[in-house]
């Protein structure tokens, strides 16, 4: 990274673009977010395969999760971009009669984001655009981690963009250190806990405002479907969002299943025949599973299985392979509950399911762990459905699917308690990095002389309902006009 020097001075610049008022501009905003869109296209190739290299996704899961749901929020954005820039009008109350209110969304100024390597790419854009929809200037750094896709960012991204506003930092914690030492108008954090804290001590330095996308242990619930169309689904589902999705390197993956004792067996033979047939007899030959990210997440992944309780837990699966990164499709059954396996984030292809003596036990279950970013529940039952709403907490909560809340834009994506603090996409992103500033506008034409000292009981009256009531209570006012305006009572 440059000295620090060079990036004091580089980021005075870009406040200093910033204060000039050109980010605000909606032709602006609106030639980032093209020249975003005109990345991805021309470079879709590249991003495959820099996602290939870096993490062995095959180039169906580049687009699905990363270049295919960038391109969707990049169009949303530019076409909304004119009404989410418009001010929003707001109600005041009869107090200020003949006032007018509204929130107008201003960008905050020169912001922060750090990027995870999962999804080094996605988890880089998708914050970015809503940085930019908003007028902020911004300093990108992806993780050390995705090396290829962080060089691609670095160096071929912001060709498409105002080097005046947008810099990506590559680097690892050092530099992370480094970039946390300034002053930001906002950062925007993806990764761990751990590095969470590091965040949001050195944000409190500035009072700088700090958005946390984190992790944890994602449950699903897996009720006794009795049909068995119904069965294959949510299983292909399940699987689908834990093996082939980053080998289950992402933060709101599948943690561990939770499901009936009675239906256990039914679901254990299910997910193995349909492990089989999605990854085949030899998962490795397989190009649909991806890697594990390096030899650290890999030692880790392999010290979890090494715990001898947990490995005679394994139904399914289970082969490891250090020199290539790759650990099969890997499922367990009732692995101890005081295992690592079973208190850290797993984040990787291994899929532990837990036998509850009744469904409805589930709920206890999440509710005695720290609250994940998400839950699944496969299920038909509408009271399982609605308790699962009202009795747990979560970032979201899916039904009879897994992941594909990701690439709705509208509903807000992100964490709560443990899991993360903000949240993002769609609108919520352009929200994210504005600051909504309130505009009041009072007329001249019309006053409350009650507004005024002296005080008396009756004004007081006055002020309730004028507070309380909206039409009503300007007619109490007029009628109380006389007496509050006469009388010098005070009570107390
Ligand atoms: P990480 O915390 O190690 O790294 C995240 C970013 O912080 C990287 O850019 C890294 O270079 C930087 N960093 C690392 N150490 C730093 C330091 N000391 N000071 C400043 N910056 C530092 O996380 P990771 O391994 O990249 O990601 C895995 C974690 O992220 C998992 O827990 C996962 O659940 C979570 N995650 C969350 C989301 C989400 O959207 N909620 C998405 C993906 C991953």
């Amino acid at each position: 990274m440059e000295s620090s020097k060079n990036l004091q001075g580089d980021l005075e610049s870009m406040r200093v673009f910033h204060r000039s008022g050109a980010t605000k501009e909606i032709s602006w905003r609106k030639s980032q977010l093209k020249g975003l869109l005109s990345f991805l296209e021309d470079n879709e190739v590249d991003i495959m395969k820099a996602l290939k290299q870096d993490l062995g996704k095959h180039y169906i899961e580049a687009f699905r999760d990363e270049i295919g749901t960038l391109i969707k929020s990049l169009n949303l954005a530019l076409k909304s971009l004119k009404t989410w820039m418009s001010p929003q009008k707001a109600k005041l109350p009869a107090i200020a009669l003949l006032s007018t209110a509204e929130l107008v969304s201003e960008p905050l100024g020169l912001v922060l984001i750090f990027s995870s390597w999962n999804f080094p790419i996605g988890l880089s854009l998708e914050p970015l655009i809503g940085a930019l929809a908003a007028g902020n200037t911004v300093v990108l750094k992806p993780s050390e981690l995705s090396p290829t896709c962080s060089s691609l960012l670095a160096n071929t991204m912001p060709t498409y963009l105002d080097g005046k506003a947008v810099k990506v930092i590559q680097g690892g914690s050092d530099v992370g250190e480094q970039l946390l030492k300034h002053r930001w108008d906002k950062i925007f954090f993806t990764g761990s806990p751990r590095v969470a804290q590091i965040v949001m001590t050195a944000a409190a330095k500035f009072l700088t405002p700090v958005v946390l996308e984190l992790g944890g242990k994602c449950p699903a619930v897996f009720d006794s479907l009795s049909s068995s169309w119904d069965r294959e689904a949510a299983v292909k589902r399940i699987l689908v969002g834990k093996f082939g999705t980053c080998a289950g390197q992402a933060c709101i993956t599948i943690d561990y299943v939770l499901v009936e004792k009675k239906f256990q067996p039914i679901l254990v033979d299910l997910m193995m025949t349909i492990t089989r047939q999605m990854f085949g007899d030899n998962p490795q030959e397989s190009n649909c599973m991806a890697r594990i990210v390096n030899k650290q997440n890999f030692l880790r992944l392999k010290n979890l299985l090494a715990d001898p309780a947990v490995k005679s837990s394994i139904v399914y699966g289970g082969k490891i392979d250090e020199q290539n990164l790759f650990i099969e499709p890997t499922i367990l059954v009732d692995p101890p509950f005081e295992s690592e396996l079973m208190t850290e984030e797993i984040f990787g292809p291994l899929l532990p399911i837990i036998t509850l003596e009744k469904i409805e036990d589930s709920i206890e279950f999440i509710k005695l762990r720290p609250k994940p970013l998400a839950i699944y529940a496969f299920t038909k039952s509408k009271t399982l459905e609605r308790r699962l709403i009202s009795e747990t907490s979560s970032g979201s909560v899916t039904f009879n699917d897994a992941i594909i809340q990701y690439a709705a834009d509208a509903i807000p994506f992100g964490g709560v308690g443990e899991s993360g603090m903000g949240r993002y996409h769609g609108k919520f992103s352009f929200d994210t990095f504005s600051h909504e500033k309130a505009v009041v506008r009072r007329s001249f034409f019309s006053d409350f002389w009650f507004r005024y000292p002296p005080w008396n009981d009756h004004k007081l009256q006055l002020f309730r309902v004028t507070y309380n009531y909206d039409y009503l209570g300007i007619v109490l006012v007029i009628l109380g006009l006389k007496r509050a305006r006469k009388s010098s009572h005070c009570s107390i």
